[in-house]
C-alpha cells in the first residue's frame, strides 16, 4: 500500500510541483490549501506524514500543527514544516509548535524525500 502524505500548501505552483515529485516517488498525496483544511484532513485521510507550510491562510501552519498534535489520536503523525529559507525564527516557532523537523523553501526534492524516509523508514520495496 502506498504511503500517504498530507501536503498543506497555499501556493498553487509549489503544490503542483511537490505533488508531482512525491507521486513520482511512489507516495499518495492528499492536499490541504489552508490551516483549517489541514486540521480537517487529518481524521478524514489519516496521513502517514504531514508536510506543513507555515505561512497559510485562515490558521497558520504553527496553529494547525498545535491542533493536530494536541489530539492524541494524531499526535504521533510526523509533521515536517516547510519554512522560508531566510526566516530563522520560523524554524524555532515550528519546533515549538510540535513539528518534528523542518525543510527550508524552495524545497530540494532530495532533501524532502530523505526527511520523509527518516521519519517513516524506507519505502517498502524501494531499492535504496
Ligand atoms: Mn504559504
Amino acid at each position: 500500500m502506498k504511503r500517504k502524505v498530507l501536503l498543506v500548501e497555499d501556493n498553487p505552483q509549489n503544490r503542483y510541483l511537490i505533488t508531482f515529485l512525491l507521486q513520482k516517488s511512489g507516495y499518495e498525496v492528499v492536499i490541504a490549501e489552508d490551516g483549517e483544511e489541514a486540521v480537517e484532513a487529518v481524521p478524514q485521510h489519516r496521513p502517514d506524514v504531514i508536510l506543513m507550510d507555515v505561512q497559510l491562510p485562515k490558521i497558520d501552519g504553527y496553529e494547525a500543527t498545535r491542533r493536530i498534535k494536541s489530539d492524541e489520536r494524531f499526535s504521533a503523525i510526523p509533521v515536517l514544516a516547510l519554512t522560508a529559507h531566510s526566516m530563522k525564527g520560523d524554524r524555532t516557532k515550528a519546533l515549538e509548535a510540535g513539528c518534528d523537523d523542518y525543510i527550508t523553501k524552495p524545497v530540494d526534492i532530495d532533501v524532502l524525500l530523505r526527511r520523509i524516509e527518516e521519519v517513516l523508514g524506507p519505502q517498502p520495496g524501494s531499492a535504496s
